[in-house]
């Protein structure tokens, strides 16, 4: 028999605690994708996946993706992978943007994106308002990462640094006036720990914004139903909802700042319109989001601010 060719040899799977509270209090399998499987923490409530791949077991499966390419982006070199999957966050990148540009009008801006990909958001920050001759950007950007294609990517691309999370944890201490977390947490084996380290990099009362999947209406019914969609649980590992996401930051030490709204278009592709049903959901959304005075977020996206505390 022909043997077939060595396979990429991927680590076993790493057990772990609630990713919200650290309990090891948790439910009976809910779904099960694979090898991966949906629990709910008994403590906080918090959905999530209890065995997951782990950083090395991710850095492969990543790179397996890029040079793969069994998507959209087949036609392009593995180097621009990165690059070419950020482009659908565009409008994303555009409100988290003009949030930013509102809360902090004036004075050079410290920019750090985490999990920044090809570094599309990075260069955003740098032409925020357009290129104007002898006049330099507002934003000084870095990037943090933990894959090393990731890494190369956006040094390539941006040109400006990009460092593994606890080195940058440790040489940037204080620096950053803003970090950003886009679609980036629901990924994150530890992201008490993580948030830890952010919000040694921000100066006291910076802006951490963040934007992951809203999992309130999936979880909602699946707890009713006792239904659950395909969540990609190997990979979104974290299935916040807004209140399990804000008790997390308090207990990293981040004060709530503001819920942004959730976008028409969703961050899926930008030249789709939006389908009936999508456009009746953000209606609804929206509806829910005001009458409840931003208190009940039912997008399917959510993006939300935080500040760091006062500073140890
Ligand atoms: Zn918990």
């Amino acid at each position: 028999m022909r043997q077939e060719q060595t396979a990429t040899y991927f680590p076993p799977l790493e057990e772990r605690n609630c990713p919200a509270c650290g309990s090891s209090s948790r439910t009976g399998t809910l779904s099960r994708e694979g090898e991966f499987e949906l629990v709910r923490c008994c403590d906080c409530r918090m959905l999530y996946t209890h065995r997951v791949r782990g950083i090395a077991g991710k850095i492969l499966h990543y790179d397996q993706m890029a040079r793969e390419r069994v998507d959209t982006t087949s036609g392009l070199s593995p180097a621009h992978y990165g690059l070419a999957n950020q482009i659908k966050a565009v409008g994303l990148y555009e409100s988290v943007l003009q949030f930013i540009v509102k809360t902090i009008q004036a004075g050079n801006v410290n920019f750090v994106d985490v999990g920044c990909a090809g570094g599309l958001l990075l260069l955003a920050a740098q032409a925020l308002d357009g290129y104007h001759c002898g006049v330099p950007p507002r934003f000084n950007v870095r990037g943090i990462s933990i894959d090393p294609r990731e890494r190369s990517e956006t040094e390539r691309n941006v040109g400006c640094p990009v460092l593994f999370p606890d080195e940058a944890a440790s040489a940037w201490t204080g620096w950053a006036d803003v970090v950003t977390l886009m679609n980036v947490l629901e990924h994150v084996d530890d992201p008490f720990q993580l948030l830890g380290q952010l919000r040694g990099i921000l100066k006291p009362g910076g802006l951490l914004v963040i934007d992951v999947p809203n999992n309130s209406v999936v979880s909602l019914r699946g707890g009713l139903l006792r239904r659950w969609p395909e969540l990609d649980l190997g990979e979104h590992i974290n299935h916040f909802v807004p209140s399990t996401l804000d008790r997390l930051l308090i207990r990293a030490g981040f004060v709530p700042a503001g819920r942004l709204f959730g976008l028409y278009k969703g961050v899926e592709s930008i030249a789709v319109a939006p389908g009936l049903r999508t456009a009746a959901r953000w209606l609804g959304a929206s509806a829910v989001m005001l009458a409840t005075m931003r208190r009940v977020q039912l997008f399917a996206h959510m993006t939300m601010a935080y500040r760091g505390g006062s500073g140890v």
